[in-house]
């Protein structure tokens, strides 16, 4: 995960930087608001942390500038002490949260990891399923971080249980979701993709429920 920390403070700035680094978070910082542009513009970022007291830029404008700029990416304001005002504008501005100064540097690490959570439950395309991998968004399935191929129905039945790990499925309701592509569907079309879809990604991935359906299987 890569934040920018726009902060003119060098001292609190250079202690935040170690504290994330320390914390597994790579940093890029910039001690002015013109600095801040540039990396932004620059690219691949997923955190924002922005002081709103800088010497060239405004920081709700900056702020502002960033929101268009980067729509999805969280932004977490630092304000002076009981500048109340401030942290109204900066959220009105489009701030996902703030901390005032001072503040401990352990608030502002759980901070991060709220707001990164937050994004990432909006963009969550991956599903996770022991060591399996399905992408939503490009259909593509990987055992161990390797690409397997299924075709369109095998990922159709595989996203169902995917999207709802700790539910049993019964036959039907697994036709229903093959029903999309607009075919017939024999009385065992869902246990021969089934039966595939554990060839190719693990025995244990789909769970028979004799009488009842299937459920996914998890990683033992
Ligand atoms: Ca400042």
């Amino acid at each position: 995960m890569r934040l920018l920390l726009i902060e003119d403070d060098e001292s609190l700035a250079g202690g935040m930087v170690t504290a994330l680094r320390r914390a597994g978070y790579a940093v890029d910082h910039a001690a002015t608001g013109a600095e801040g542009r540039r990396f932004y513009e620059a690219g691949q970022l997923d955190l924002v942390i922005l002081d709103l007291g800088l010497p060239d830029i405004d920081g709700l404008s900056l702020l502002r500038e960033l929101r268009q700029l980067l729509a999805g990416i969280p932004v977490l304001i630092l304000t002076a002490r009981d500048a109340l005002s401030d942290k109204i504008a900066g959220l009105d501005a489009g701030a996902d949260d703030y901390l005032t100064k001072p503040f401990a540097f352990d608030e502002l690490l759980a901070r991060i990891r709220v707001l990164s959570r937050r994004n990432g439950q909006m963009r969550e395309t991956e599903l996770q399923i022991g060591n399996v991998s399905i992408n939503i968004a490009s259909h593509e399935v990987q055992l161990n971080g390797e690409v397997q191929k299924v075709s369109r129905r095998e990922f159709a039945i595989l996203r169902a249980l995917a999207d709802r790990p700790g539910q049993v499925f019964s036959r039907e309701q697994l036709e229903e979701k093959l029903y999309s592509w607009g075919d017939e569907v024999s009385s065992n079309t869902v246990d021969v993709h089934v039966h595939n879809l554990r060839k190719k990604l693990g025995h244990s991935l789909i769970k028979t429920i004799r009488g009842v359906g299937f459920i996914l299987g998890g990683s033992e």
